[in-house]
């Protein structure tokens, strides 16, 4: 008897590289102890929440018995927390953000959610620059939409624009974009941007249209050589940020993000409302109360950015031992690197003999390149130089 729905039953079956390698480190570190097993495959950020965390959470806790100190509340969320998000997104952004069009979210996932619930018909098309975050096939699809994900440059993964281009059609509601870059690390310019921009205007002239630009932006805070990360309601009106405090304060289960519609999009109301609306009814209601209390007392703290910096420079440091090729990430939390031989699973699986534990490219739409997690701890980057080496002189 089938329990789930024929679409579910599908993605169950569909190859997970993650869950796969999941399943294969909790039998390796069975087998050899978790101290020699060297886990990459997996973006759980591990770096300590700043001291803030547990002095917000004890002011939480103070009145937490008063009526209604963790009840219903809007569903866009606590006014205080909209306001200093705003007020955060106002210095990051360099442009006035108010709290009217900001929406508390449970993380950047429910964000993008909310948002593709409130404006994709079935069958609107949302392009995606590859390789990309794989679950946003999943939530486009929760609401009928479909991605459709086109190549950024070999190796350096800066943005194809033209290709982009080739890829729209009268169905194309959104293109949405991760800068800083899982699984890259690249980091968009402002020359990259500005010329997307540029096509998405050409292309709403000719269709008459909205097309949405979606910047994903959890990473945002981890940029480890200080590079510009372009401001894109600086850029183009009908953006929407969504973003989230799993990666810049080390929240990721206490699901706290946001949505932030650009200041400049013309009769932006019924989007912000429709997104609120859209929160209520998929059931998240609001983003949790105590993550919203705790991070409205800890907005403007950020997790120690030296210990991924430190940790991307060592991983560097490996690749370059073993000999093999990447593009150094600019931010983020992972390497890219091109496999030495082409079949990028086979490789990952030869990988496997080290104990080391990484994800194919082609799970993020990439063939030919493979995914490493550095928010692991140090000794665990430095013990896998010599595995890799071996398996690369194995080839
Ligand atoms: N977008 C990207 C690119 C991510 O890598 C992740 C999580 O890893 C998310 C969104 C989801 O983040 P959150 O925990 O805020 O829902």
């Amino acid at each position: 008897m089938q329990l789930v729905s024929n679409n579910i039953r599908e993605a169950m079956g569909g190859a997970s590289f993650i869950r796969k390698m999941f399943e294969v480190g909790i039998e390796l570190k069975k087998q050899y102890g978790a101290d020699n097993v060297y886990d990459f495959s997996l973006g759980n950020p591990d770096a300590p929440p700043p001291a803030g965390a547990a002095a917000g959470l004890c002011k939480v806790a103070e009145t937490a018995n008063e009526p209604f100190a963790l009840g219903y509340m809007p569903n866009a969320g606590y006014p205080e927390t909209r306001g200093a998000i705003a007020g955060s997104l106002t210095r990051e952004q360099g442009v006035d953000v108010p709290l009217s069009h900001v929406v508390v979210t449970t993380g950047a996932a429910g964000a993008i959610n909310v948002l593709f619930r409130a404006v994709l018909e079935s069958g609107d098309e949302v392009v995606c620059p590859a390789p990309y975050f794989m679950e946003y096939r999943f939530y486009a699809g929760n609401f009928g939409g479909v991605l459709k994900p086109v190549q950024s440059r070999d190796f350096t993964f800066e943005l194809d624009v033209e290709a982009i281009e080739q890829a729209l059609t009268p169905r194309t509601k959104a293109i949405l974009i991760n800068s800083p870059n899982n699984p890259t690390g690249q980091i968009y310019t402002r020359a990259e941007l500005e010329a997307l921009a540029d096509v998405m205007r050409r292309h709403m002239r000719k269709t008459g249209k909205v097309l949405y630009l979606i910047s994903d932006e959890p990473y945002r805070a981890l940029n480890f050589d200080g590079v510009e990360i372009p401001s894109l309601f600086d850029i183009y009106e009908y953006t929407v940020i969504v973003g989230s405090y799993s990666k810049t304060l080390s929240l990721a289960g206490a699901r706290i993000g946001y949505l932030a519609v650009c200041p400049a999009m013309p009769d932006p109301m019924e989007l912000i409302n429709g997104v609120i609306m859209t929160n209520r009814i998929l059931g998240f209601v609001n983003a949790p109360a105590i993550a919203q209390k705790l991070l409205t007392c800890m907005i403007d703290e950020q997790v120690d950015l030296r210990l991924y910096r430190e940790r991307r420079d060592a991983m560097a440091k490996v690749l370059d031992h073993a000999g093999i090729r990447y593009n150094m990430p600019k931010g983020a939390l992972y390497f890219f690197p091109q496999s030495p031989i082409p079949d990028d699973a086979e490789f990952v699986n030869t990988l496997l003999k080290e104990r080391i534990l990484a994800v194919p490219g082609r799970g993020f739409g990439t063939p030919g390149y493979f995914r490493l997690a550095f928010c692991v701890p140090m000794s665990s980057i430095e013990k896998s130089a010599e595995g890799f080496a071996r398996v690369v002189r194995s080839l």
